[in-house]
């Protein structure tokens, strides 16, 4: 990794201006495919409404998955409802309705706590990711046209954005290519936010917390760390990063906030231990 020329905390206005020239860009792009965009409406919105539906189908998959899951669970038998029974010769326990291969087969007779977490806990979200890049791909758009501008679009035609609908995160964050950035979170950061301040308060708290810094021979950058919490009582500081599973969590990422904080904590002469910790739905808030 480069060296660092300076990282420190950002201020509001520094973040504001920073926003403010985002915005400014975007509402441009928007302007100048404005018209293309009009021309193409029906197809822009039934490709919209057909992302939607695939996304509602799959949230109600995983939602019956999920109960068919927990009813295994609870009457030791099959997801499929079948029976279970030991088979000697293999040495575990299988469905007696193994061979009808049009549904699956799965039960939770040996409990596992990584199964129970796994498969039980809660249904699987959906992932929505690329669903902008869908919407330009059936809606059959040119290249050129940003999705920046087909997000304006929708929203201008009074379409929510889906990413904010079943992930609970706005696009625009990675639209505008915000590291990290959660500014409109509804979600699984805000549950985590309201557990944060029971245990502390409100001032020790930093949601969304702005760098600004700078790699040498880079462009001075911000990055926002999801919750910056000063722990006076024990002198440390916690970075704390929610992911919505396992797989997401990076460990770049966390050596490069970690390497930002405490060179912006030593600038500042802060002299406090530095602390990070992930916070996933599976690993439960409750442990926060
Ligand atoms: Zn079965």
């Amino acid at each position: 990794m480069s060296r660092i020329i300076y990282a420190r905390l950002a201020t509001g206005s520094e973040v504001k201006a920073f926003m403010d020239s985002i915005n400014a860009k975007n509402e441009s792009s928007y302007k100048k495919y404005k018209s293309y965009l009009f021309r193409n409406k029906d197809k822009i919105i039934d490709a919209y409404e057909s992302i939607y539906q695939r996304f509602v189908e799959i949230e109600n998959e995983n939602n019956d998955q999920h109960k068919r899951y927990v009813r295994a669970f609870n009457s030791k038998k099959c997801t499929c409802g079948s029976d279970v029974i030991f088979i000697e010769s293999g040495g575990f326990w299988g469905c007696k309705n193994y061979k009808d291969t049009s549904v699956k087969h799965k039960n939770f007779i040996i409990k596992n706590d990584w199964d129970w977490d796994y498969y039980l806990k809660e249904p699987k979200k959906v992932h929505t990711s690329d669903w902008l890049r869908s919407v330009k791909e059936i809606a059959g758009l040119e290249k050129k046209i940003n999705h920046a501008s087909i997000l304006s679009f929708l929203e201008k035609n009074g379409k929510e954005d889906l990413k904010m609908i079943f992930e609970g995160k706005s696009s625009w964050d990675s639209v505008n290519r915000l590291k990290n950035a959660n500014f409109k979170a509804k979600g699984f950061e805000s549950k985590v936010y309201s557990r944060l301040l029971e245990i502390y308060d409100a001032k020790s708290v930093f949601s969304q917390q702005p760098i600004k810094y700078q790699y040498e021979g880079m462009e001075s950058k911000y990055c926002f760390l999801d919750f910056l919490v000063m722990d006076r009582e024990n002198n440390k500081v916690i970075i704390v990063e929610c992911k919505l599973s396992e797989d997401e969590k990076n460990d770049f990422q966390r050596e490069e906030y970690i390497e930002l904080t405490s060179f912006a904590m030593r600038s500042k002469g802060i002299n406090m231990d530095l602390e990070f910790m992930y916070i996933t739905p599976e690993g439960g808030v409750e442990y926060v």
